[in-house]
Parts: structure tokens; sequence; C-alpha cells
């Protein structure tokens, strides 16, 4: 077994669960904005795979080239086409091993949720556990939570959010609570 996968399996499950609903959150926030820079005929492709049978839409992450890129697929007729790319960092091989705290994005990550003690949440409480504030992320608010990929939680604060004004989509409950999203740069 390599050791990266010797990393993964010793870490909690429950942690392994935050990161990867942390990554699919991120991943919802990337294609609301990937989607709003596509061209007309992009956008298109883009509708038409969305409501063809065996087409989907990727997002598939290039770690050793360092790109993240938006894919229109149809596994029926084996095409794949790239609707949008953005270029990052490549991630050094070290970055694999991510060793808990020591750097490397991955435990960055992990370590940053475990820090600030994210819960997510179905419906927004009356009162809120001591010390904790209510959160959600950069997409358009909607109801129920969940729609579209409006997702919110719990929080001890950092400066990785800033205070939001919105109405939360009319969530009931809401209003009780000053409330903060996710800063852009993040
Ligand atoms: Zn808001």
């Amino acid at each position: 077994m390599p050791p990266w996968m010797e990393v993964i399996e010793a870490r909690e499950e429950t942690q392994m669960n935050q990161v990867t609903e942390a990554l699919t959150i991120a991943m919802a926030d990337w294609v609301s904005m990937a989607v709003q820079q596509l061209d007309q005929e992009r956008m298109d492709l883009f509708n038409r795979c969305v409501a063809t049978e065996g087409a989907d839409i990727r997002v598939v992450v290039c770690l050793r080239e360092g790109a993240v890129l938006l894919e229109a697929t149809n596994m029926v007729a084996g095409t794949r086409f790239e609707l949008f790319r953005e270029d990052v960092e490549p991630l050094r091989p070290a970055d694999y091993v991510g060793h808990r705290g020591e750097g490397g994005r991955q435990s960055d990550i992990a370590l940053r949720i475990k820090e600030v003690d994210m819960r997510y949440i179905n419906s927004i409480p009356r009162k809120l556990p001591e010390g904790r504030v209510l959160v959600h992320n950069r997409v358009r608010p909607a109801r129920p939570l969940g729609t579209g990929g409006f997702r919110a939680w719990t929080q001890i604060k950092d400066d990785t959010i800033e205070p939001c004004r919105c109405n939360f989509a009319g969530h009931p409950n809401a209003k009780l609570h000053k409330h903060y999203k996710v800063k852009l740069d993040v």
C-alpha cells in the first residue's frame, strides 16, 4: 500500500466526509462561476448535456498539469469537450502525502474545517450554540437548504467569513441571527 493510502486510511472517517462535503460545495460554487463565463455556444452545449441521456458534465482536476476543467461528455458517443479551463498551481508530489499539519493543501483544508468545527444544518435553529455563528456559501440563496448548491452551517468565527446582509432566501428563523458568508478569495 503506498504511503498516501495509509494516511487517508488513518484519517477519521467523519473528517474525510467533511472534506468531501466541502469539496462538493466548493465544486458547486466553481461550476456556477464557470458557467457564467461560457459563451452562447458553450452554454447551449452545457444545457444540452444536462438534458441528454448518456451525457454528463464533469469537473476534472488535473493535479500534475495544474488545471481545473469543466467538461461536457457523452459516454454513448464517446465524446469529450472542454467547456472551461482554469489554470491552477500544480501539486507537488509531497502534497499527496500531506502529513497532517505539516503543509500540503489537502491537510490545510482538513485542518481548517476541524479548527472552525463546521457543522452543516438542514434548517436554521432558533438559538445557536454558544460561540458559534451562522454561515452560508456563495451560491445564490434558495429554499430549502441544498437547492442549487446553497448550503449553510454553523462554525466558530474566523477570518474566512464576512458579514452578509441578504435575507437568507426567507428561511424560517434567519432573521433571528446576524449571519456570515464565505469570503470570495478563501
Ligand atoms: Zn446572507
